[in-house]
């Protein structure tokens, strides 16, 4: 990080500005995009505009994983990207609104879920809910239930804490997660599976396949960025 000293007039005022903006709007009325001040809003005009229309426009993606489709709303990239992050490692609970707010806008391929449906999301391990103070992908799966008009409850039981993913390549991620996931409950009904970022598609597959074993049928992936593929 950078220090102000008397030397660099341009630092000083960046950090009287960040100062006075922390004062002025302490629910921090900053852009999570830009970075500019943007009148108690997570994101400016000009920044909710680029998430929702920009290049990303239609970015919606579908494919398969262990037999279930899998929706993600954006790459991997960009603004969405920026979003996933600061709310995954910045706690940013903002975030998660404006990335669950772009269901609004949903492409007319994407499915009509029926009412008894439950979403949930991929549970965190204890030690990093603890860490992070902000369990991100409960959050998103609660903006998505809100969105959609569903209800959301935990499904899905962590065993272990298990090293980050992001360390991880594909082979070290199927073993990182073996056994890691079981279900919480008998399931009778369709479940909608919500996560941040879907990379390899490995923790979705490890918790369809704990859904699955619990007797679950109908089930959905949706995740707010697709990373990539490698
Ligand atoms: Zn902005």
């Amino acid at each position: 990080m950078e220090h102000a000293d008397g030397k660099n007039p341009r630092a000083w005022w960046g950090h009287l500005r960040e100062w006075a903006v922390q004062v002025l709007f302490p629910e921090g009325a900053v852009c999570l995009g830009c970075g500019k001040v943007s009148d108690g809003e997570a994101l400016c005009p000009a920044c909710r505009a680029e998430l929702k229309n920009g290049e990303m426009l239609d970015s919606w993606e579908r494919e398969e994983i262990a037999g279930v489709p899998a929706w993600s709303i954006r790459p991997h990239r960009g603004l969405a990207r920026t979003l996933v992050l600061r709310l995954k490692h910045g706690a940013e609970r903002r975030a998660a609104a404006e990335l669950t707010g772009l269901l609004r806008d949903r492409p007319e391929v994407f499915p009509a879920f029926p009412a008894e449906t439950v979403v949930t999301w991929v549970p965190m391990p204890k030690n990093r809910r603890r860490e992070r103070a902000v369990d991100h992908g409960r959050l998103l799966a609660e903006g998505v239930a809100a969105e959609l008009g569903l209800s959301c409850r935990a499904l899905i039981i962590r065993r272990k804490s298990a090293p980050p993913q992001a360390r991880l390549n594909r082979a070290g991620r199927e073993r990182n997660l073996q056994n890691t996931f079981a279900p919480g409950e008998k399931i009778t009904f369709p479940v909608l599976l919500v996560d941040d970022v879907l990379t390899t598609g490995t923790t979705a597959r490890r918790c369809i396949e704990a859904l699955r074993a619990a007797g679950a049928k109908e089930m959905t992936v949706l995740t707010m960025t697709r990373a990539a593929r490698t």
